[in-house]
């Protein structure tokens, strides 16, 4: 990735989930894409894992992994980007929800920046309560401290748990 001195590099997480049409390629080939988002480049990507679905219970285990990105795109932007990446795995919306999805893109944060408007809610409010985003954050950012929430380690032990189980290292 080419940045100019005088553009800004922001660290941002993006969680990843997929529990449709083959769920570990899926990831991988999401983590590959995300490193290919223009001003952008994956710089760490945490090992991929099994949860139990949150939403209903007749869908298929999920996969989960955490992307680090460092970006020189406004949020709005990055996050359109993750958008059009779910389109083009053939994510249909508009189902269930919490429902099965051959891939989800959360954008868990943005630096220290918090976004709560219609469309985009900054950081991602299920980042502290699911096993299956905290866990994998923290094996890739142990000291990362979400604004508002101070230090993510603190809520390993009271996050809910989704049977998680960690499948394979990072790619
Ligand atoms: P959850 O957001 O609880 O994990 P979900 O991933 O199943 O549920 P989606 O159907 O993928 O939800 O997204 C619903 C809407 O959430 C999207 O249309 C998007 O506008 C909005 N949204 C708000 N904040 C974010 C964020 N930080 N990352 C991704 N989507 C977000
Ligand atoms: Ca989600
Ligand atoms: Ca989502």
């Amino acid at each position: 990735m080419h940045t100019a001195e005088s553009e800004l590099l922001v660290r941002a997480y993006v969680g990843i989930g997929s529990n449709l049409d083959d769920p570990c390629a899926q990831v991988l080939r999401a983590i590959a894409e995300l490193d290919e988002i223009p001003g952008s480049c994956c710089v760490r990507t945490s090992s991929l894992y099994r949860s139990r679905p949150m939403g209903p219970a007749d869908q298929p285990d999920f996969v989960n992994a955490v992307a680090a990105l460092d970006t020189t795109l406004p949020v709005l932007r990055l996050f359109e980007h993750l958008q059009a990446l779910e389109l083009r795995h053939g994510r249909v919306r508009g189902g269930q929800p919490w429902g099965p999805r051959t891939l989800d893109l959360d954008l868990l944060t943005y630096g220290d920046i918090r976004v709560a408007d219609d469309t985009l809610t900054v950081p991602h409010p299920g980042v502290l309560q699911r096993d299956f985003v905290l866990h994998p954050l923290y094996e890739i950012a142990p000291d990362l401290c979400l604004p508002g929430h101070g230090s993510i380690a603190d809520y390993l032990a009271t996050c809910a748990g989704h049977g998680l189980e960690r499948l394979r290292s990072p790619a």
